[in-house]
């Protein structure tokens, strides 16, 4: 996977400072994007300049059917063991 550093944000579910994404994709992430919170899995959307959004209402009700942002919360506790992260901690 890869990482990469993004601008500092905030996760509009829990306040964590998104500093970086890790994802299977193999390039930084673009505007459009999904990122999902790995302390809460709140998702957001990537803007052009690297910071991300609130999805709109319609965008988060297709957002919480995707099958990859289902498997990937279901996955954030493995994310989180992996760089010694605690749930609910920064
Ligand atoms: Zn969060």
């Amino acid at each position: 996977m890869l990482t990469t550093a993004t601008p500092e944000s905030r996760c509009h579910g829990c306040g964590h400072t998104l500093d970086a994404v890790r994802g299977p994709g193999g390039r930084p992430p673009r505007a459009g994007d999904i990122s999902i919170c790995i302390d809460c899995g709140a998702v957001h959307i990537f803007n052009a300049d690297g910071t991300i959004r609130i999805p709109t209402p319609e965008e988060s009700k297709k957002l919480e059917c995707l099958q990859g942002v289902i498997l990937t919360r279901k996955m954030l506790p493995i994310y989180r063991a992996e760089i010694g992260m605690r749930a609910g901690h920064a």
